[in-house]
Protein backbone atom coordinates (compact mmCIF):
# COMPACT_ATOMS: atom_id res chain seq x y z
CA UNK A 1 0.00 0.00 0.00
CA UNK A 2 1.49 3.41 -0.92
CA UNK A 3 -0.07 7.01 0.71
CA UNK A 4 -1.81 9.37 -0.93
CA UNK A 5 0.86 12.27 -1.08
CA UNK A 6 -2.34 15.05 -0.18
CA UNK A 7 -4.58 13.13 2.18
CA UNK A 8 -1.99 10.87 4.24
CA UNK A 9 -4.35 7.79 3.10
CA UNK A 10 -3.64 4.24 1.90
CA UNK A 11 -4.37 3.87 -1.40
CA UNK A 12 -5.28 -0.31 -2.31
CA UNK A 13 -3.14 -1.61 -4.63
CA UNK A 14 -4.73 -4.62 -6.58
CA UNK A 15 -4.04 -5.84 -10.80
CA UNK A 16 -7.75 -5.62 -11.75
CA UNK A 17 -10.55 -3.51 -10.13
CA UNK A 18 -13.84 -4.82 -10.69
CA UNK A 19 -16.92 -2.26 -10.10
CA UNK A 20 -20.00 -4.23 -9.85
CA UNK A 21 -20.14 -6.99 -7.70
CA UNK A 22 -23.18 -9.00 -8.74
CA UNK A 23 -23.58 -11.89 -10.72
CA UNK A 24 -20.78 -10.81 -13.72
CA UNK A 25 -18.50 -9.00 -12.14
CA UNK A 26 -17.99 -11.74 -9.23
CA UNK A 27 -17.79 -14.79 -11.79
CA UNK A 28 -15.39 -13.03 -13.62
CA UNK A 29 -13.47 -12.17 -10.62
CA UNK A 30 -14.07 -16.01 -9.57
CA UNK A 31 -12.72 -17.26 -12.86
CA UNK A 32 -9.59 -15.04 -13.32
CA UNK A 33 -8.45 -15.75 -9.43
CA UNK A 34 -9.24 -19.76 -9.71
CA UNK A 35 -6.78 -19.67 -12.68
CA UNK A 36 -3.72 -17.00 -12.12
CA UNK A 37 -3.82 -16.85 -8.24
CA UNK A 38 -0.86 -14.44 -8.30
CA UNK A 39 -3.70 -11.75 -9.53
CA UNK A 40 -4.69 -9.36 -6.83
CA UNK A 41 -8.48 -8.30 -7.82
CA UNK A 42 -10.95 -5.90 -6.03
CA UNK A 43 -14.40 -5.87 -6.49
CA UNK A 44 -16.09 -2.93 -5.60
CA UNK A 45 -19.67 -2.66 -5.09
CA UNK A 46 -21.98 0.56 -4.05
CA UNK A 47 -24.95 -1.98 -2.22
CA UNK A 48 -24.62 -2.65 1.51
CA UNK A 49 -22.99 -5.81 2.15
CA UNK A 50 -26.03 -8.50 1.51
CA UNK A 51 -28.44 -6.45 -0.26
CA UNK A 52 -27.85 -8.93 -2.60
CA UNK A 53 -30.39 -11.74 -1.05
CA UNK A 54 -33.65 -9.06 -0.92
CA UNK A 55 -33.53 -9.67 -5.28
CA UNK A 56 -36.54 -11.38 -5.92
CA UNK A 57 -35.80 -12.42 -9.29
CA UNK A 58 -34.84 -16.08 -10.07
CA UNK A 59 -33.03 -16.63 -13.34
CA UNK A 60 -32.81 -19.49 -16.59
CA UNK A 61 -29.47 -20.21 -16.51
CA UNK A 62 -28.40 -21.75 -19.62
CA UNK A 63 -26.24 -25.23 -19.77
CA UNK A 64 -23.11 -23.31 -21.59
CA UNK A 65 -23.09 -20.86 -18.16
CA UNK A 66 -24.22 -24.55 -16.05
CA UNK A 67 -20.85 -26.27 -17.44
CA UNK A 68 -18.93 -22.60 -16.34
CA UNK A 69 -20.23 -22.89 -13.19
CA UNK A 70 -19.95 -25.64 -12.53
CA UNK A 71 -15.92 -25.65 -13.87
CA UNK A 72 -15.31 -22.82 -11.33
CA UNK A 73 -16.60 -24.15 -8.35
CA UNK A 74 -20.09 -22.50 -8.04
CA UNK A 75 -22.91 -24.69 -9.66
CA UNK A 76 -21.97 -27.43 -6.87
CA UNK A 77 -24.05 -25.53 -3.62
CA UNK A 78 -26.62 -24.42 -6.46
CA UNK A 79 -27.89 -27.65 -7.86
CA UNK A 80 -29.79 -28.46 -5.00
CA UNK A 81 -31.42 -25.41 -5.02
CA UNK A 82 -32.33 -25.21 -8.92
CA UNK A 83 -34.82 -26.81 -11.50
CA UNK A 84 -34.12 -28.54 -14.83
CA UNK A 85 -36.44 -26.97 -17.23
CA UNK A 86 -37.86 -29.81 -19.12
CA UNK A 87 -40.22 -28.75 -20.93
CA UNK A 88 -41.34 -25.47 -22.50
CA UNK A 89 -44.88 -24.41 -23.74
CA UNK A 90 -45.71 -21.61 -25.82
CA UNK A 91 -49.50 -20.24 -26.04
CA UNK A 92 -50.42 -16.44 -27.75
CA UNK A 93 -54.08 -15.27 -27.31
CA UNK A 94 -55.77 -12.44 -25.78
CA UNK A 95 -57.40 -12.23 -21.43
CA UNK A 96 -60.49 -12.74 -22.88
CA UNK A 97 -60.38 -15.73 -25.36
CA UNK A 98 -61.65 -19.08 -23.25
CA UNK A 99 -58.72 -21.16 -23.97
CA UNK A 100 -55.27 -20.72 -25.00
CA UNK A 101 -54.36 -23.06 -27.27
CA UNK A 102 -50.42 -24.11 -27.05
CA UNK A 103 -48.54 -23.40 -30.55
CA UNK A 104 -45.25 -24.55 -29.70
CA UNK A 105 -43.40 -26.90 -27.71
CA UNK A 106 -40.13 -27.77 -26.47
CA UNK A 107 -38.92 -30.52 -24.57
CA UNK A 108 -35.98 -32.87 -23.80
CA UNK A 109 -32.81 -32.86 -22.56
CA UNK A 110 -29.56 -30.95 -24.72
CA UNK A 111 -27.40 -33.87 -23.73
CA UNK A 112 -28.55 -36.92 -21.73
CA UNK A 113 -29.42 -36.22 -18.01
CA UNK A 114 -28.23 -32.46 -19.03
CA UNK A 115 -31.02 -29.83 -19.80
CA UNK A 116 -30.94 -27.23 -21.41
CA UNK A 117 -31.10 -24.46 -18.58
CA UNK A 118 -32.36 -24.01 -14.92
CA UNK A 119 -33.86 -21.71 -12.93
CA UNK A 120 -32.01 -20.50 -9.93
CA UNK A 121 -33.54 -17.67 -7.67
CA UNK A 122 -31.09 -14.66 -7.58
CA UNK A 123 -30.04 -15.09 -3.91
CA UNK A 124 -28.85 -18.63 -4.54
CA UNK A 125 -26.67 -17.85 -7.20
CA UNK A 126 -25.33 -14.44 -5.37
CA UNK A 127 -24.41 -16.48 -2.36
CA UNK A 128 -22.47 -19.34 -4.22
CA UNK A 129 -20.35 -16.14 -5.93
CA UNK A 130 -19.60 -14.76 -2.68
CA UNK A 131 -18.43 -17.62 -0.50
CA UNK A 132 -16.39 -18.44 -3.43
CA UNK A 133 -14.52 -15.25 -4.07
CA UNK A 134 -13.93 -15.63 -0.11
CA UNK A 135 -12.18 -18.65 -0.92
CA UNK A 136 -9.94 -17.45 -3.13
CA UNK A 137 -8.91 -14.40 -1.88
CA UNK A 138 -10.70 -11.93 -3.75
CA UNK A 139 -11.10 -8.80 -1.90
CA UNK A 140 -14.92 -7.41 -2.42
CA UNK A 141 -15.84 -4.04 -0.88
CA UNK A 142 -19.68 -3.28 -0.23
CA UNK A 143 -20.85 0.51 0.08
CA UNK A 144 -17.59 1.54 -2.40
CA UNK A 145 -19.35 3.03 -4.83
CA UNK A 146 -17.14 4.46 -7.48
CA UNK A 147 -17.52 7.68 -8.65
CA UNK A 148 -14.69 8.48 -11.12
CA UNK A 149 -11.73 7.57 -12.83
CA UNK A 150 -7.96 8.27 -14.07
CA UNK A 151 -6.26 6.11 -16.89
CA UNK A 152 -2.76 7.13 -16.94
CA UNK A 153 0.42 5.90 -17.56
CA UNK A 154 0.44 2.24 -16.87
CA UNK A 155 -2.48 1.77 -14.49
CA UNK A 156 -6.04 3.35 -13.21
CA UNK A 157 -7.14 5.25 -10.54
CA UNK A 158 -10.38 4.80 -9.42
CA UNK A 159 -12.32 7.31 -7.23
CA UNK A 160 -14.91 6.05 -4.60
CA UNK A 161 -17.68 8.47 -3.59
CA UNK A 162 -16.14 8.83 0.04
CA UNK A 163 -13.11 10.27 -2.12
CA UNK A 164 -11.08 7.11 -1.28
CA UNK A 165 -8.79 5.46 -4.19
CA UNK A 166 -8.20 2.36 -5.58
CA UNK A 167 -5.11 1.95 -8.00
CA UNK A 168 -4.65 -0.98 -10.56
CA UNK A 169 -3.65 -1.90 -13.95
CA UNK A 170 -7.36 -2.66 -15.45
CA UNK A 171 -10.91 -1.52 -14.63
CA UNK A 172 -13.11 -3.54 -15.15
CA UNK A 173 -17.10 -2.03 -15.08
CA UNK A 174 -19.65 -4.50 -14.71
CA UNK A 175 -22.22 -2.01 -12.69
CA UNK A 176 -25.37 -2.48 -14.38
CA UNK A 177 -27.48 -1.06 -17.49
CA UNK A 178 -26.66 2.35 -15.64
CA UNK A 179 -23.21 2.38 -16.09
CA UNK A 180 -20.99 5.04 -14.55
CA UNK A 181 -17.73 4.02 -15.27
CA UNK A 182 -19.10 3.66 -19.09
CA UNK A 183 -20.53 6.85 -19.43
CA UNK A 184 -16.81 8.16 -17.33
CA UNK A 185 -15.09 6.21 -20.30
CA UNK A 186 -17.34 8.27 -22.81
CA UNK A 187 -18.78 5.41 -24.38
CA UNK A 188 -21.51 5.76 -25.97
CA UNK A 189 -24.73 3.41 -26.31
CA UNK A 190 -27.60 3.20 -28.32
CA UNK A 191 -31.02 3.30 -25.93
CA UNK A 192 -34.58 2.29 -26.60
CA UNK A 193 -36.94 1.82 -23.71
CA UNK A 194 -40.00 -0.30 -23.91
CA UNK A 195 -43.14 1.11 -22.94
CA UNK A 196 -43.21 -2.03 -20.51
CA UNK A 197 -42.20 -3.01 -16.84
CA UNK A 198 -41.51 -6.62 -16.05
CA UNK A 199 -43.53 -7.95 -12.84
CA UNK A 200 -41.58 -9.93 -11.07
CA UNK A 201 -42.86 -12.61 -8.11
CA UNK A 202 -42.83 -15.65 -6.83
CA UNK A 203 -46.03 -18.02 -6.38
CA UNK A 204 -46.51 -21.01 -4.37
CA UNK A 205 -48.92 -23.93 -6.34
CA UNK A 206 -51.10 -26.90 -5.19
CA UNK A 207 -49.85 -29.06 -7.94
CA UNK A 208 -46.33 -29.98 -9.49
CA UNK A 209 -45.26 -28.40 -12.66
CA UNK A 210 -42.94 -30.99 -13.74
CA UNK A 211 -39.88 -28.74 -14.85
CA UNK A 212 -42.48 -26.92 -17.61
CA UNK A 213 -41.54 -23.22 -18.53
CA UNK A 214 -44.95 -21.35 -19.73
CA UNK A 215 -44.41 -18.52 -21.92
CA UNK A 216 -48.16 -16.62 -22.63
CA UNK A 217 -47.72 -13.92 -25.01
CA UNK A 218 -50.73 -11.60 -24.15
CA UNK A 219 -51.74 -8.60 -26.06
CA UNK A 220 -49.42 -6.11 -22.83
CA UNK A 221 -46.41 -8.66 -23.56
CA UNK A 222 -44.99 -11.82 -22.55
CA UNK A 223 -46.45 -13.74 -19.08
CA UNK A 224 -43.87 -16.20 -18.11
CA UNK A 225 -44.12 -19.09 -15.78
CA UNK A 226 -40.90 -20.73 -15.04
CA UNK A 227 -40.35 -23.78 -12.53
CA UNK A 228 -38.79 -23.26 -9.29
CA UNK A 229 -37.48 -26.03 -6.76
CA UNK A 230 -40.41 -27.36 -5.27
CA UNK A 231 -44.08 -26.74 -6.45
CA UNK A 232 -43.16 -23.21 -6.68
CA UNK A 233 -42.92 -20.68 -10.27
CA UNK A 234 -41.27 -17.16 -10.94
CA UNK A 235 -43.08 -15.25 -12.53
CA UNK A 236 -41.79 -12.42 -15.22
CA UNK A 237 -45.23 -10.35 -16.05
CA UNK A 238 -45.07 -7.87 -18.79
CA UNK A 239 -47.26 -4.50 -18.54
CA UNK A 240 -47.29 -1.24 -19.55
CA UNK A 241 -45.98 1.11 -17.61
CA UNK A 242 -49.23 3.07 -16.10
CA UNK A 243 -50.77 -0.76 -15.72
CA UNK A 244 -47.84 -1.79 -13.44
CA UNK A 245 -47.83 1.39 -11.68
CA UNK A 246 -51.30 0.41 -10.69
CA UNK A 247 -50.50 -3.02 -10.06
CA UNK A 248 -47.24 -2.84 -7.83
CA UNK A 249 -49.50 -0.71 -6.25
CA UNK A 250 -52.68 -2.65 -5.84
CA UNK A 251 -53.52 -4.59 -2.23
CA UNK A 252 -52.60 -8.39 -2.37
CA UNK A 253 -56.11 -9.41 -3.35
CA UNK A 254 -56.55 -7.25 -6.20
CA UNK A 255 -53.13 -8.33 -7.24
CA UNK A 256 -53.58 -11.86 -6.51
CA UNK A 257 -57.28 -11.85 -8.68
CA UNK A 258 -55.09 -10.30 -11.73
CA UNK A 259 -52.52 -13.15 -10.98
CA UNK A 260 -54.93 -15.80 -11.45
CA UNK A 261 -56.67 -14.05 -14.73
CA UNK A 262 -53.06 -14.60 -16.42
CA UNK A 263 -51.47 -17.85 -14.77
CA UNK A 264 -55.08 -19.82 -14.74
CA UNK A 265 -55.76 -22.78 -12.57
CA UNK A 266 -54.23 -25.48 -13.84
CA UNK A 267 -51.85 -25.88 -10.92
CA UNK A 268 -54.65 -25.65 -8.50
CA UNK A 269 -54.54 -22.72 -5.79
CA UNK A 270 -51.99 -19.91 -5.77
CA UNK A 271 -50.51 -18.11 -3.45
CA UNK A 272 -48.25 -15.26 -3.25
CA UNK A 273 -44.57 -15.95 -1.74
CA UNK A 274 -42.78 -13.21 -0.76
CA UNK A 275 -43.17 -9.59 -2.22
CA UNK A 276 -43.68 -8.23 -5.67
CA UNK A 277 -41.06 -6.02 -7.91
CA UNK A 278 -41.37 -3.64 -10.97
CA UNK A 279 -38.38 -3.68 -13.78
CA UNK A 280 -38.57 -0.90 -16.39
CA UNK A 281 -37.29 -2.84 -19.52
CA UNK A 282 -34.69 -1.24 -22.30
CA UNK A 283 -32.73 -1.95 -25.48
CA UNK A 284 -29.12 -1.10 -24.69
CA UNK A 285 -26.11 -1.57 -26.99
CA UNK A 286 -22.90 -0.04 -26.09
CA UNK A 287 -20.90 0.84 -29.58
CA UNK A 288 -17.40 -0.16 -27.58
CA UNK A 289 -16.78 -2.67 -25.28
CA UNK A 290 -12.98 -1.53 -24.27
CA UNK A 291 -10.40 1.78 -23.89
CA UNK A 292 -6.96 1.65 -22.58
CA UNK A 293 -7.04 -0.08 -19.47
CA UNK A 294 -10.56 -0.23 -19.46
CA UNK A 295 -13.24 -2.74 -20.57
CA UNK A 296 -17.38 -3.41 -19.92
CA UNK A 297 -19.11 -6.74 -18.71
CA UNK A 298 -22.53 -7.76 -18.51
CA UNK A 299 -25.29 -5.38 -18.39
CA UNK A 300 -22.95 -2.61 -18.46
CA UNK A 301 -22.51 -3.37 -22.36
CA UNK A 302 -25.60 -4.48 -22.90
CA UNK A 303 -29.20 -4.63 -21.48
CA UNK A 304 -31.67 -6.89 -23.13
CA UNK A 305 -35.38 -7.69 -22.79
CA UNK A 306 -35.84 -10.65 -20.87
CA UNK A 307 -38.18 -12.20 -23.23
CA UNK A 308 -35.71 -15.01 -23.88
CA UNK A 309 -33.99 -15.20 -20.60
CA UNK A 310 -30.62 -14.50 -21.86
CA UNK A 311 -29.36 -11.33 -20.31
CA UNK A 312 -27.33 -13.10 -17.41
CA UNK A 313 -26.29 -15.88 -20.20
CA UNK A 314 -24.45 -12.76 -22.19
CA UNK A 315 -23.11 -11.11 -19.22
CA UNK A 316 -21.21 -14.94 -18.49
CA UNK A 317 -20.83 -15.06 -21.96
CA UNK A 318 -18.30 -11.75 -21.23
CA UNK A 319 -17.31 -12.75 -18.22
CA UNK A 320 -15.65 -16.36 -19.65
CA UNK A 321 -14.43 -14.85 -22.80
CA UNK A 322 -12.93 -11.54 -20.49
CA UNK A 323 -11.00 -14.12 -18.23
CA UNK A 324 -9.74 -16.44 -21.03
CA UNK A 325 -8.12 -13.15 -22.86
CA UNK A 326 -6.40 -11.88 -19.30
CA UNK A 327 -5.55 -15.50 -18.44
CA UNK A 328 -4.15 -16.03 -21.98
CA UNK A 329 -2.18 -12.70 -21.59
CA UNK A 330 -1.12 -13.13 -18.03
CA UNK A 331 0.80 -16.32 -18.90
CA UNK A 332 2.02 -14.28 -22.08
CA UNK A 333 3.97 -11.57 -20.18
CA UNK A 334 1.71 -9.19 -21.59
CA UNK A 335 0.01 -5.65 -19.91
CA UNK A 336 -3.42 -7.11 -19.20
CA UNK A 337 -4.78 -3.48 -19.97
CA UNK A 338 -2.98 -2.92 -23.36
CA UNK A 339 -5.72 -1.58 -25.63
CA UNK A 340 -4.44 -4.79 -27.96
CA UNK A 341 -5.31 -7.54 -25.45
CA UNK A 342 -8.35 -5.90 -25.07
CA UNK A 343 -9.97 -5.70 -28.30
CA UNK A 344 -9.62 -9.82 -28.22
CA UNK A 345 -12.14 -9.53 -25.78
CA UNK A 346 -14.58 -6.90 -27.71
CA UNK A 347 -13.83 -8.75 -31.38
CA UNK A 348 -15.57 -11.71 -29.34
CA UNK A 349 -18.20 -10.34 -27.94
CA UNK A 350 -19.68 -7.05 -29.29
CA UNK A 351 -21.17 -9.28 -32.34
CA UNK A 352 -22.91 -12.18 -30.47
CA UNK A 353 -24.30 -9.19 -27.81
CA UNK A 354 -25.84 -7.26 -30.78
CA UNK A 355 -26.87 -10.24 -32.50
CA UNK A 356 -29.23 -11.14 -29.23
CA UNK A 357 -29.97 -7.55 -28.76
CA UNK A 358 -31.58 -7.17 -32.45
CA UNK A 359 -33.50 -10.90 -32.06
CA UNK A 360 -34.92 -9.95 -28.42
CA UNK A 361 -35.99 -6.64 -29.89
CA UNK A 362 -37.49 -8.24 -33.15
CA UNK A 363 -39.42 -10.98 -30.82
CA UNK A 364 -40.49 -8.61 -28.71
CA UNK A 365 -42.53 -6.33 -31.30
CA UNK A 366 -43.53 -9.16 -32.96
CA UNK A 367 -44.90 -10.71 -29.84
CA UNK A 368 -46.35 -8.11 -27.40
CA UNK A 369 -48.62 -6.35 -30.24
CA UNK A 370 -52.29 -7.55 -30.83
CA UNK A 371 -53.14 -6.72 -34.29
CA UNK A 372 -54.66 -9.07 -36.19
CA UNK A 373 -52.79 -9.59 -38.91
CA UNK A 374 -49.51 -9.74 -37.54
CA UNK A 375 -51.16 -12.30 -34.45
CA UNK A 376 -52.26 -14.69 -37.24
CA UNK A 377 -49.13 -14.97 -38.74
CA UNK A 378 -46.68 -15.74 -35.50
CA UNK A 379 -48.86 -18.20 -34.66
CA UNK A 380 -48.97 -19.92 -38.50
CA UNK A 381 -44.98 -19.33 -37.68
CA UNK A 382 -44.97 -20.79 -34.35
CA UNK A 383 -47.23 -24.01 -35.76
CA UNK A 384 -44.67 -24.53 -38.27
CA UNK A 385 -41.69 -24.65 -36.30
CA UNK A 386 -43.37 -26.80 -33.90
CA UNK A 387 -43.49 -29.65 -36.89
CA UNK A 388 -39.83 -28.89 -37.60
CA UNK A 389 -37.70 -31.38 -34.60
CA UNK A 390 -34.59 -30.36 -36.25
CA UNK A 391 -35.46 -26.56 -36.58
CA UNK A 392 -36.77 -27.31 -32.87
CA UNK A 393 -33.13 -29.34 -31.86
CA UNK A 394 -31.42 -26.14 -32.79
CA UNK A 395 -33.21 -23.66 -31.36
CA UNK A 396 -32.62 -26.04 -27.93
CA UNK A 397 -29.02 -25.86 -28.78
CA UNK A 398 -28.97 -22.02 -29.27
CA UNK A 399 -31.02 -21.68 -25.86
CA UNK A 400 -28.61 -23.63 -24.08
CA UNK A 401 -25.81 -21.84 -25.21
CA UNK A 402 -24.20 -24.17 -26.91
CA UNK A 403 -22.79 -22.24 -29.78
CA UNK A 404 -19.62 -23.00 -32.39
CA UNK A 405 -16.62 -20.47 -31.00
CA UNK A 406 -17.53 -20.39 -27.48
CA UNK A 407 -15.14 -19.63 -24.80
CA UNK A 408 -13.34 -22.55 -22.96
CA UNK A 409 -15.09 -22.37 -19.97
CA UNK A 410 -18.87 -22.39 -21.57
CA UNK A 411 -17.66 -25.67 -22.90
CA UNK A 412 -16.70 -27.10 -19.04
CA UNK A 413 -13.18 -26.89 -19.95
CA UNK A 414 -10.35 -25.04 -16.86
CA UNK A 415 -8.51 -21.88 -18.05
C1 LIG B 1 -37.29 -9.30 -14.63
C2 LIG B 1 -35.98 -9.80 -15.15
C3 LIG B 1 -35.82 -11.17 -15.41
C4 LIG B 1 -34.61 -11.63 -15.92
N1 LIG B 1 -34.49 -12.97 -16.18
C5 LIG B 1 -33.35 -13.43 -16.72
C6 LIG B 1 -33.18 -14.82 -17.01
O1 LIG B 1 -34.08 -15.64 -16.78
N2 LIG B 1 -32.01 -15.24 -17.57
C7 LIG B 1 -31.00 -14.36 -17.85
O2 LIG B 1 -29.97 -14.79 -18.39
N3 LIG B 1 -31.12 -13.05 -17.56
C8 LIG B 1 -32.26 -12.55 -17.00
N4 LIG B 1 -32.36 -11.22 -16.69
C9 LIG B 1 -31.22 -10.33 -16.91
C10 LIG B 1 -30.22 -10.34 -15.74
O3 LIG B 1 -30.88 -10.14 -14.51
C11 LIG B 1 -29.15 -9.28 -15.95
O4 LIG B 1 -28.58 -9.46 -17.21
C12 LIG B 1 -28.06 -9.42 -14.85
O5 LIG B 1 -28.55 -9.01 -13.61
C13 LIG B 1 -26.83 -8.57 -15.20
O6 LIG B 1 -25.86 -8.78 -14.23
P1 LIG B 1 -24.68 -7.75 -14.03
O7 LIG B 1 -23.78 -8.32 -12.98
O8 LIG B 1 -24.06 -7.38 -15.35
O9 LIG B 1 -25.34 -6.37 -13.54
P2 LIG B 1 -26.32 -6.07 -12.32
O10 LIG B 1 -27.03 -7.29 -11.87
O11 LIG B 1 -27.13 -4.89 -12.74
O12 LIG B 1 -25.33 -5.62 -11.14
C14 LIG B 1 -24.63 -4.41 -11.18
C15 LIG B 1 -23.91 -4.24 -9.84
O13 LIG B 1 -23.12 -3.06 -9.91
C16 LIG B 1 -23.26 -2.33 -8.70
N5 LIG B 1 -22.98 -0.92 -9.02
C17 LIG B 1 -23.69 -0.09 -9.83
N6 LIG B 1 -23.08 1.12 -9.91
C18 LIG B 1 -21.96 1.02 -9.15
C19 LIG B 1 -20.90 1.95 -8.83
N7 LIG B 1 -20.88 3.18 -9.32
N8 LIG B 1 -19.90 1.52 -8.01
C20 LIG B 1 -19.91 0.26 -7.51
N9 LIG B 1 -20.88 -0.65 -7.77
C21 LIG B 1 -21.88 -0.26 -8.59
C22 LIG B 1 -24.69 -2.59 -8.24
O14 LIG B 1 -24.80 -2.41 -6.83
C23 LIG B 1 -24.87 -4.06 -8.66
O15 LIG B 1 -24.50 -4.93 -7.61
C24 LIG B 1 -33.56 -10.73 -16.18
C25 LIG B 1 -33.71 -9.37 -15.90
C26 LIG B 1 -34.91 -8.90 -15.40
C27 LIG B 1 -35.06 -7.41 -15.11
Amino acid sequence: MEAEPETGKKTQQADIIIVGGAYVGLCLAVAVKEACPQLAITVLDAGAAGAWQHDLRASAIAAAAVRMLDRLGLWQPVLPLSEPIREMIVTDSRLKDPVRPVFLTFSGDVEPHEAFAYMVENRHLNAALHKRAAELGVRVEAEAKAADFISEGGGVRVILHNGAVREGRLLIAADGARSAMREKAGIRIYRHAYNQVGIVCTVAHEKPHHGRAEEHFLPAGPFAVLPLKGNRSSLVWNETKEEAKRLLAADDLVFEAELERRFGRHLGHLRLEGGRAGFPFALMLARDFVRPRFALAGDSAHGIHPISGQGLNLGFRDAAALAEVLVEATRQGLDIGALSVLERYQAWRRFETFRMGVTTDILNRMFANDCAPLRAARDFGLGLVDRMPFLKRYFIKEAAGLIKGSPRLLLGQAL
